[in-house]
């Protein structure tokens, strides 16, 4: 046990990333059906994520990974207009059938 931590505390800052990001993926799950793991896009990196895309394989929703925050709201919470602009944003890292077919809004409905 107290090996195990001393080794935590010398691992590159990089490889303790990867550890956040991993343990990060394991509790995340989609709000409206509970799938986990979602699938994730990482459009930009730091030693965390900072801006990325996660997407629900079960019902094709999509979610903003923002300022390093996660955004995993039901629909009715969500602010299309502010998400779609986002989405837009990044359109040329976003999957296509995000931006065509993804639940609960996309650019292809936005027009
Ligand atoms: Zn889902």
């Amino acid at each position: 046990m107290i090996v195990t931590l001393i080794r935590e505390s010398l691992a590159p800052q990089s490889l303790r990333g990867i550890v956040l990001k991993r343990r990060l993926m394991d509790i995340l799950a989609c709000p409206i059906d509970k799938h986990y793991p979602l699938d994730l896009h990482v459009f930009e990196e730091k030693e965390e994520i900072v801006e990325g895309l996660l997407v629900c394989s079960e019902c094709g929703r999509w979610y903003p990974i923002m300022d390093e925050i996660p955004q995993l709201l039901p629909d009715d919470l969500r602010e299309q207009r502010d998400e779609l602009s986002w989405l837009s944003k990044w359109k040329e890292n976003v999957p296509p059938r995000v931006l065509k077919e993804g639940k609960p809004f996309n650019l292809q409905l936005s027009g």
